[in-house]
């Protein structure tokens, strides 16, 4: 920020809230607002959410008991306006105390709610009407007159330690005057079709609005703005790499191709057949494919991945299959190998286990073109891996790669197709929005539909229940997984440690079967050599951490004991239980776990009640936000300060209509309509450099 407004010290603390110029002040969108436009008298008001104003008539700290016997504080302020009373009521913050003074005038925002007769609000958000002098942040509150706030609609922004909300408040009440008249930037059709707010007072009503459906207006207006630069660059990009790049135009049918649809033992379920044909027809034309392909553990993305490996090999070319851990990179060797074997399409693996003799012959088989599809974990990105000419690349789970590794990946191949996969479920205002360079394809039928899970949460003193399950499954000749959260004893969080569990319960409880760990620290032979071992049913119970949540497909393993499951999210949880119960036998999970906070029993409920994978990733957007789900794809859309990705679907899906639109008819913005539209998008470009990056 400018020194003309703030000085070094509060430029620190406005950075914090990410705030760094003027623009990004009034870009700032308070986060509520409080109503005194017309506020109900105390007597009248009727339960529910409200603002109301009052003096306050006492300010009361008592000490009791609370739950369990722990000391609770409680402060009570009460206001009266002549009509009423109503009390708000802190729990464990004394400090409310000497915050407030009897003859105060108080305006209290919140649940109002009827206890022994008596309206109260718990924690009301609070706003000093007048007095508000006496507790001045600064000199220009001296200037305040005896309830000018009366009859206005305040803005409550986003604050940080040591920033008052009227300070705040203040400078952007100076930005606004010293900035808002900035010129429209949109589209006139645009912001016609739209029916959006000019942007300057767009920006005045975002914080100071005349009523609150001014406010409404104005956060529309921005929030699309928002969204419109992003699916801007997103269309831009796609532009050039589905419109303006050439890469191969592959040759779909030809024999390689039909051989595999022969050998393949059943028939490709619609969904598959439809995704089939969107990947030939992407890889058929001359320029580079970016898509992905959507679709839970289980619902078949490999075998659609077979395919088009296959019309790569059929034109000439050379395809990678690359996975984000080597457990899952030779699961696709076990699988397709035999059958290419078969067809005699010649294939190699390349992981971080190879030997360097084996990995020699492959290099040179490789840059000879007599290997035409290589599997592999990131080890393939190495400099000396030469392909003699890659034409597609199949990345699983994508979000799991850093954009250097995607960088790499793309530079191993001309221009070639690109199929992103995911058994992460990804809901659809991400996928428009992260992955919105991407085309969709999605796999929503299992193929299998297998005997089913049920899944139950149980408390560690009821863990013996599960143990029976495992026991049981043992019996009767199927295995078992337990997952849990971290290999060494950490001090931090006293999660269960693999190792020492392992060794706990071979000794103890299940000391009659054979027990083995798989941890994320192991070595990667080591780790493909227990997961062969359980897949040929050597071990009977796996215990793990979440190494094995990414594609691990056993089908004899029915029971998934999950430890201290508060620990994972929900996106996680599900991929988990996905490892059972795929099969011809029914599988059973346990979640383990004593934790009473609200967000792990909504996401246990959520778990409880539903095996679909798109409803639990939008609940998991709601509740964790979407930096987990989007790893390195965040740039752009971290920047988002009023558009929300968990409520703005309709927006979003507005805003990239218009920019798919408008890149189609000039992709380079070169109307007189989009002028300053171009300058922002052309400067934005720069900024977020990923966005240049291909893959
Ligand atoms: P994903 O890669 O999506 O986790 P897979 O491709 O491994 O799923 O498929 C899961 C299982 O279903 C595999 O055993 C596969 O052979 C089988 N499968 C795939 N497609 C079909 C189909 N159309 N009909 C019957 N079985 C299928
Ligand atoms: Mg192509």
């Amino acid at each position: 920020m400018r020194a003309r407004y703030v000085d070094a010290g509060r430029a620190k603390q406005l950075e914090a809230l990410g705030i760094q110029r003027v623009g990004d002040l009034l870009h700032h969108a308070p986060h509520r607002y409080l109503d005194l436009t017309s506020t109900a008298q105390l007597g009248v008001v009727q339960p529910g959410e409200a603002t109301v104003v009052g003096t306050v008539y006492e300010v009361v700290k008592r000490i009791t008991r609370g739950r369990g016997g722990k000391r609770l504080t409680i402060t009570e302020v009460t206001l009266v306006d002549g009509t009423g009373t109503l009390i708000g009521v802190w729990f464990n913050q004394p400090w409310v105390e000497a915050t407030y003074k009897k003859g105060q005038t108080l305006a209290f925002s919140g649940d109002i709610k009827y206890r022994s007769g008596l309206k109260q609000i718990i924690q009301p958000f609070v706003e000093k009407i007048a007095d508000e002098a006496t507790n001045a942040p600064s000199q220009q509150d001296a200037s305040n007159t005896e309830g000018r706030h009366m009859g206005k609609v305040l803005p409550v922004h986003g604050t940080t330690e040591g920033l008052s909300v009227g300070w705040l408040r203040r400078l952007v009440a100076a930005a606004l005057d010293d900035y808002a008249q900035v010129s429209e930037y949109l589209p006139a059709s645009i912001v016609q079709e739209r029916e959006l707010a000019p942007y300057s007072w767009a920006l005045r009503n975002l914080h100071f609005p005349a009523h609150l459906e001014g406010a409404q207006l104005a956060r529309k207006r921005l929030a699309y703005g928002e969204l419109l630069d992003l699916q801007l660059l997103i269309a831009r990009r796609r532009y050039r790499m589905t419109r303006e790049a050439v890469g191969h135009a592959h040759k779909p049918f030809g024999s390689l191709h039909q051989s595999l649809v022969e050998k393949l033992p059943f028939a490709l379920t619609e969904d598959q057949n439809q995704a089939v044909n969107e990947i030939l027809d992407d890889m058929a034309s001359q320029h580079p494919m970016q898509r992905l392909l959507l679709g839970d553990v289980g619902t078949g993305k490999t075998v659609v991945a077979a395919h088009a490996l296959t019309v790569a090999a059929d034109s000439g070319g050379q395809a990678t299959m690359m996975a984000p851990t080597e457990v899952l990179a030779q699961q696709y060797a076990n699988k397709l190998g035999p059958l290419f074997d078969d067809m005699g399409l010649s294939w190699g693996l390349l992981t971080g286990s190879t030997t360097p003799a084996d990995r020699e012959v492959l290099l040179q088989q490789l840059a000879a073109g007599e290997i035409k599809i290589l599997f592999g974990t990131h080890a393939l990105l190495e400099d000396d891996v030469q392909f003699q000419q890659m034409t597609l690349a199949v990345v699983d789970e994508q979000h799991r790669f850093g954009v250097q590794q995607r960088k790499s990946l793309h530079a191993k191949g001309e221009s070639a197709d690109v199929l992103v996969m995911s058994a992460t479920p990804i809901p659809r205002t991400l996928t428009l929005t992260a992955f919105g360079d991407l085309a969709a394809s999605y796999l929503r039928q299992r193929p299998i539909a297998g005997a089913g899970i049920t899944t139950k949460k149980i408390k560690f003193s009821k863990i013996a229940d599960a143990y029976d399950a495992i026991h049981a499954a043992v019996n009767e000749g199927r295995q078992a997984y337990i997952v849990c959260a971290l290999v060494e004893e950490s001090s931090k969080i006293e999660a269960q440690s693999a190792v020492q569990m392992m060794e706990e319960l071979a000794a103890g409880e299940f000391s009659n079967c054979k027990v083995e760990v798989l941890t994320g620290r192991m070595k990667p032979a080591e780790k493909a050599q227990i997961m062969n071992q359980f897949r040929a049913g050597k071990i009977d119970i796996l215990v793990s951490t979440t190494v094995i949540e990414v594609g691990v497909d056993v089908h004899n393993a029915t029971v998934m004991m999950v430890l201290d499951a508060d620990r994972y999210g929900l996106a996680q949880l599900h991929q988990l239980r996905g490892r059972v119960g795929r099969g011809k036998h029914s599988g059973e999970v346990w979640l383990v776990s004593d934790s009473f906070s609200e967000a792990a029993k909504e996401r246990f409920a959520a778990l409880l009640e539903t095996d679909d994978g798109f409803r639990l990733a939008e609940l998991d957007l709601k509740q964790r936000g979407a930096g987990e789900l989007l790893g390195t794809r965040q740039s752009g859309i971290a920047k988002l300060k009023v558009a929300d990705l968990t409520k703005d679907e309709d927006l979003i899906e507005a805003a990239r209509q218009d920019a798919f639109a408008l890149i189609a008819d000039d992709p380079k913005l070169e109307a007189d309509e989009c002028a300053l539209l171009r300058v922002r998008i052309d400067a934005l470009e720069d900024k977020y450099e990923t966005w240049k990056v291909a893959g």
